[in-house]
């Protein structure tokens, strides 16, 4: 048995002056969109290198947040949509649940369901390290 609160964090900022959060504090995607250690850990080598490379803190955050919000907005966003797959109600949606699973063995198919759980592909370490030429 496992129970918990399920929410996101929406902060319509992420810093404040020199102060800024990261991971869950700042945007928590929950466990119905999963990766929310994956985008911490993102989010940390984003900030890092805006930071590095930025002429000012200020500008620095603001970076970040450039680069990572449109990521967590999708992340979450399909996680808000997935949440009848997630924790299917009915009888119709359990069965919906475990084709869908099933069809996930398949080429082409798996493409589909991992699209429809986890969102679009991202390439936010790939795209810094081709503007900045550092990391990737
Ligand atoms: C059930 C469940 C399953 C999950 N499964 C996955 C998964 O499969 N894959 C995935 O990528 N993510 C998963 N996540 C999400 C993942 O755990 C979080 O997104 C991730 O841990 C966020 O990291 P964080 O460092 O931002 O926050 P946290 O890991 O919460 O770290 C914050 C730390 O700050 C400490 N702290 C709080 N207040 C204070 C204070 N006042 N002073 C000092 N310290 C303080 C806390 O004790 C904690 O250690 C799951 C989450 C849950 C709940």
């Amino acid at each position: 048995m496992y129970y918990d609160h399920v929410a996101q964090v929406e902060m319509p900022s992420w810093s404040r002056g020199r102060v800024v959060l990261l991971g869950d504090a700042a945007y928590a995607v929950s466990l119905l969109a999963g990766q929310g250690a994956s985008l911490a850990v993102a989010g940390a080598y984003v900030l890092a290198g805006n930071l590095a490379r930025s002429p000012s803190v200020e500008a620095g955050l603001a970076g970040y947040e450039r680069v990572l919000r449109p990521v967590v907005l999708d992340k979450q966003a399909t996680g808000r949509k997935s949440r009848r797959w997630f924790l299917p109600a009915t009888r119709t949606q359990r069965w919906l649940r475990r084709a869908s699973l099933a069809l996930a063995g398949l080429p082409v198919a798996d493409r589909l369901v991992a699209g429809a759980l986890v969102g679009k592909p991202t390439a936010m370490i790939a795209e810094q390290a081709r503007r900045t030429g550092v990391g990737g």
